[in-house]
């Protein structure tokens, strides 16, 4: 296998204000990433020939905005799947019932999209545990691909939430048990605990978020954009190797403070860089991976190949 699924998070604007502890947008910028990224994406996948997997929040189909962008992104031939309905952050602490009310209200959400259900999930800030798992398979979903088993992210993210609350704002992001940390880096058939390799065939397929063969670095977003197209490829060789390269970006990536983002600039050092800089950079990793060989799939083709390897 030698596969390389692109996904990107739809997460709207609003989602990092509630991170960083803003209020929330009033204006136009509230609905950027379906207005102006969703429109970028569909270009530059086009221009490349590769599809892309497109994680969803449920709740943003009540807009027209979002509603067609979504539609949009179906049609031309992308996957979409499924965010939750609300892209909670606490998602992976609710109880059983609000667990499954997430996930059946994401299901729901995108199936009114394209008329059928979608077959993959992810979790908002790649907390899930057991619960979670199993409110998954009791939904019927195929695979899930929230595992991000990469010690530099959840450091990071530990002291930037405790920075945000000393600065006197509260983040809505959450940190869970650092347990993920075991998880395997490559698909695997999840056991339990979800991020033990089950020893039967019978658990959730999970494609874990990309991380690179040595110290695990994430080969995400925005360690990619933060590379910059000259760079990127020194990134990418550390993660070339793996048979699937899953690059996970998000809305934002394809967004710059040239957007209305004014209120994130002092916070999100990625609405600093250039669109077209970005542009340049997804180009640099998608013509690198082809270039080594990789075929780009959609997420649940990954899921379909790594099933048809492991089940036989
Ligand atoms: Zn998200």
């Amino acid at each position: 296998m030698k596969l390389c699924a692109l996904s990107v998070d739809l997460d709207e604007i609003p989602c990092y204000h509630a991170i960083h502890g803003l209020p929330m947008p009033t204006d136009g910028s509230a609905h950027a990433v379906y207005a102006r990224a969703v429109p970028r994406y569909l270009d530059v996948l086009r221009e490349l020939g590769v599809p892309c997997t497109f994680f969803v929040i449920g709740r943003d189909m009540a807009h027209g905005v979002a509603r067609d962008g979504a539609r949009a992104l179906f049609e031309a031939g992308h996957e979409l799947a499924n965010h939750t309905q609300n892209h909670r952050y606490e998602f992976s602490r609710l109880d059983r019932d609000a667990i499954r009310a997430e996930v059946q209200g994401g299901i729901e959400a995108v199936t009114a999209v394209q008329g059928f259900a979608p077959t993959g999930f992810r979790a908002p800030g790649y907390t899930v545990n057991d619960r979670v798992f199993d409110a998954l398979s009791e939904l019927g979903v195929f695979y899930d691909s929230s595992v991000f088993p990469c010690p530099l992210y959840w450091s990071a993210k530990a002291t930037k939430i405790g920075l945000i609350s000393l600065a006197g704002r509260r983040s809505h992001s959450i940190v869970d048990a650092p347990t993920v940390l075991a998880a395997p880096a490559d698909p695997y058939i999840a056991g339990r605990p979800y991020w033990r390799e089950a020893a039967h065939d019978g658990g959730m397929i999970e494609l874990p978020i990309g991380v690179t063969r040595i110290a695990r670095l994430p080969y995400i977003g925005t360690t990619v954009m933060a590379a910059g197209p000259s760079r990127v490829g020194l990134l990418t060789a550390q993660i070339a190797g793996r048979p699937l390269v899953n690059l996970e970006l998000h809305g934002i990536d394809l967004l710059d403070a040239d957007d209305g983002l004014d209120a994130l600039r002092p916070h999100q050092l990625d609405v600093r860089v250039p669109v077209a800089q970005k542009l340049d950079t997804l180009r640099a990793v998608v013509g690198d991976l082809k270039a080594r060989g990789y075929e780009f799939v959609t997420m649940h083709e990954a899921a379909q190949a790594f099933a048809r390897e492991r089940r036989g």
